[in-house]
């Protein structure tokens, strides 16, 4: 699909490092001049980075890959029911860098910097090159949480992306968690895998082998993301016997479509990525055109009934906004019938009465 106000790139052109600036955007032919004005206000509010693996998937600026990375003038609008801090992280924060929401789990968050800034990110209004890592003491201060809080048990490591430290930083972090007997697991959600791969290197995978339950969850939108050298790096974990999980978030223009979703399953089970969630997009600001209704989704997750195997069947989730928590969205196929008796739609829509059950 082309876009009507972002014209196609006039040829490939080879990008070789990472693009921040509305300069570099333009000299890459990935936004037209005349948004230039409009760009630089989106500048000041949000950051941009497209390393060169990412940019080299771009067709077309508004294709699935350009739509999610290239800043658009309508990040400067505002709706109603947009938030900066969506699903309620701050007012759970005990201490910097923890986020505390459900009983068994903590959000550890070391930095704020990612590979790539996605427009749609609902951390939009903290992440960015100025975010900044925890220093020694910040880290210092979120890991004595952790250590004194015995009824978390599994730490869940976001950002900011986690892949972003170094290896060194990280394998400290991980020893650290090895010590504290009520962790059993450890999460990492990162989008490096995708978008600069080389980073999951030889180093980095064994600084996440760990004595935990180590998983990683790579956030992967599209199918075209995940290339042969974003498969080799996620091989690199899965060597070491470390279960990789996939989200995407559903967004329009991105994987909205049944065949953009049906390639977006399918590839991450080819990778042998087992897809975990799939996000109702939260409503961070300037992020109205990623939107796509809730009841679109359940019809779009229903039309693949059927058709794709069960193990690339995410959940489709929604972060209640004001932090009320996630919830499970996924299409409903019971409802009572008026005798009381429950009706079940099948995959190919006929409804069926199950005699041995009441509502
Ligand atoms: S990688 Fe994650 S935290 Fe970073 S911009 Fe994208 S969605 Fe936000």
């Amino acid at each position: 699909m082309t876009s009507a106000v972002n014209p196609p790139r006039s040829g490939p052109r080879a990008i070789t490092r990472t693009l921040r600036s509305v300069t570099d955007l333009l000299d890459a032919g990935l936004v037209p001049p005349t948004q230039a004005p409009e760009l630089e206000q989106v500048a000041r509010q949000y950051a941009t980075a497209i390393p060169p693996a990412f940019a080299s998937l771009i067709e077309t600026p508004d294709d699935p890959i350009g739509r999610q990375v290239i800043p658009h003038p309508s990040e400067c609008h505002t709706e109603a029911a947009e938030d900066p801090d969506p699903i309620g992280d701050d007012a759970l924060s005990p201490v910097p860098g923890i986020v505390h929401r459900y009983a068994d789990r903590a959000l550890l968050k070391p930095l704020l910097v990612c590979p790539l800034y996605c427009r749609f990110c609902f951390r939009r209004e903290h992440v960015g090159p100025g975010g900044g890592v925890l220093d020694d003491a910040a880290l210092a201060r979120a890991l004595d949480w952790l250590r004194t809080h015995t009824d978390i048990h599994e730490v869940v490591m976001t950002g900011g992306d986690p892949l972003m430290l170094s290896p060194r930083r990280m394998r400290a972090i991980m020893t650290a968690l090895e010590g504290m007997a009520h962790i059993h697991t450890i999460r990492i959600h990162s989008r490096v895998p995708v978008a600069d791969p080389e980073r999951l290197d030889a180093e980095m995978a064994e600084a996440l082998d760990t004595t935990r339950s180590m998983w990683l969850v790579v956030h992967v939108n599209h199918a075209r993301e995940l290339t042969p050298q974003a498969r080799a790096a996620i091989r690199r974990v899965q060597a070491r016997a470390i279960p990789v999980l996939g989200q995407s978030v559903l967004l329009r223009g991105v994987n909205d479509t049944p065949e953009a979703m049906e390639d977006l399953l399918r590839a991450q089970v080819a990778a042998r990525i087992r897809p975990y969630y799939l996000h109702q997009l939260d409503p961070a600001p300037g992020t109205a055109r990623f939107h796509v209704p809730i009841r679109e989704g359940q019809r779009l997750l229903a039309g693949l009934r059927g058709r794709v195997t069960g193990i690339a069947w995410p959940t489709y989730v929604l972060d209640i906004p004001g932090g009320h928590g996630k919830v499970p969205i996924a299409p409903d196929y019971l409802h009572t019938g008026p005798d009381g008796h429950l009706r079940v739609r099948a995959p190919d829509g006929t409804i069926h009465r199950l005699a041995r059950e009441r509502g």
